[in-house]
């Protein structure tokens, strides 16, 4: 016999797990379920690369939510299940070991997995870092004086070489771009990365890629540039971005395009079915832009609002948030707000003990970059709410 859910959550990571908490905060009264591919309670993956890959981390600081708050909000949490298919006309998920669930309401939060390389498969010497025990494995390849090539100077590249060179690795970042980040932010606030990594003693790479890489004779990793340059080490690190892991929708006649496609209320293209969370792609009315955003925040707002919108189908809520990322490499903190491009006309606006760029096009303020500046971030994301003039901002 099916299992029958009131609503079925598929993925128990943060926009899961607050997705099923909001329902109970909004009054919602039904049975909630949650199936997680993974082994582990809820973590906060943020933590996988900074606290967890330094010195006497513990494994519980990063736990989001032990069993018994999960009991206490009747939340039905499965460990080790994965979802395998959807069944739209049936209203059905099927499972990887066996069997179906029903829902009355789906709720897609199955997040992202790490890009791949083509030549570079994981396994011993070489590091994708998304789930907590692939960090476990990072921390103990990075022990000690070891030389670790870091492949993209991303935010989880930059990150790893960070917590990498605090714990007296031999660091080199790879990256295609003139400097780290410039893909998002440009050159100018990509160089000011740079000088940060450099002043770390991390060496940068910059404007190559890998061609290959490879184990060596003496047991490490070799990694062979683009221009055939080869670099030699313990340790790679691939940090190349992720993609949506929505391989389990095949063949549903699901909308999917980078993403589970919704609309502005986060409702996919099936009755009752909602995605959140790093795998959604959704029309945000603020910025006139249908986008996908992988970052921390954005799965708790928008956990947020698809819980209200379930709770309350006859008044549902457009889910139009200002993007925030933060980031934390060596003692600093990165934090951008709003939809920065390379082509926006960048204004440096403090350049003191922090830094502030602001991103603006056609003569509106659109986002915005902080090295150490957590206050006037804040007050430039809350003028983007408001979609404050540039002239009326003041910092
Ligand atoms: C190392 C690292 C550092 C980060 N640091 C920051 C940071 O500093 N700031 C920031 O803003 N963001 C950061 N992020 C991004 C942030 O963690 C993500 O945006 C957030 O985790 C997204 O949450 P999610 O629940 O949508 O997806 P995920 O956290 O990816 O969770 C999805 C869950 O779904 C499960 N799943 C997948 N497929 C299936 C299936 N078929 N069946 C059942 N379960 C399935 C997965 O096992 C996973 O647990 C970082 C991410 C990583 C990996």
């Amino acid at each position: 016999m099916t299992e029958s859910n009131d609503v079925l959550i598929v993925g128990g990571s943060i926009a899961g797990v607050r997705t099923a908490e909001g329902l109970r905060r909004h009054g919602f009264d039904g049975r909630v379920t949650i199936l997680e591919a993974g082994p582990d309670l809820p973590y906060d993956r943020p933590a996988l690369s900074k606290q967890v890959l330094a010195a006497g981390h513990s494994t519980e600081s990063v736990m989001l939510r032990t069993q018994a708050d999960l009991d206490k909000a009747r939340i039905e949490l499965r460990r080790g299940c994965r979802a395998a298919g959807l069944d739209l006309d049936a209203g059905t998920v099927r499972l990887a070991g066996g069997g179906t669930l029903a829902y009355s309401n789906l709720v897609i939060a199955t997040g992202a997995a790490p890009r791949r390389l083509a030549t570079a498969p994981a396994g011993a010497g070489v590091h994708y870092l998304r789930t907590l025990a692939d960090a476990e494995r990072l921390r103990e390849a990075i022990d000690g004086p070891v030389r670790v090539v870091v492949v993209g100077g991303g935010f989880i590249g930059s990150e790893v070489a960070a917590a990498a060179a605090a714990r007296s690795a031999s660091v080199t970042v790879v990256e295609p771009y003139a400097f780290p980040l410039s893909r998002v932010l440009g050159d100018l606030v990509g160089k000011r990365l740079a000088r940060l990594h450099e002043s770390q003693g991390v060496q940068l790479v910059l404007g190559r890629s890998v061609s290959a890489i490879g184990a060596d004779r003496a047991g490490g990793q070799r990694v062979v540039l683009d221009d055939g340059t080869t670099l030699g080490c313990e340790a790679v690190v691939v940090g190349i971005g992720a993609v949506p892991a929505t391989d389990w929708l095949a063949g549903s006649g699901l909308d999917v395009a980078d993403g589970v496609v919704c609309d502005e209320f986060c409702r996919a293209s099936a009755p009752g079915v909602f995605a959140v969370g790093d795998v959604a792609r959704w029309p945000n009315p603020l910025f006139a832009e249908a986008m996908r955003v992988e970052h921390w925040t954005n799965a708790v707002e928008q956990a947020g609002v698809v819980a209200w919108n379930i709770a309350h189908p006859d008044r549902p809520r457009p889910y139009a948030p200002v993007p925030y990322v933060w980031s934390d490499q060596y003692g600093s903190r990165l934090q951008i707000v709003g939809r920065p491009r390379p082509s926006d006309d960048v204004r440096v606006v403090l350049d003191d003990d922090g830094f502030v760029a602001l991103y603006v096009r056609d003569h509106e303020l659109v986002g915005a970059f902080g090295l150490n500046a957590p206050s006037q971030v804040l007050a430039l994301r809350r003028a983007l709410a408001a979609r404050t003039r540039l002239d009326g901002i003041t910092l």
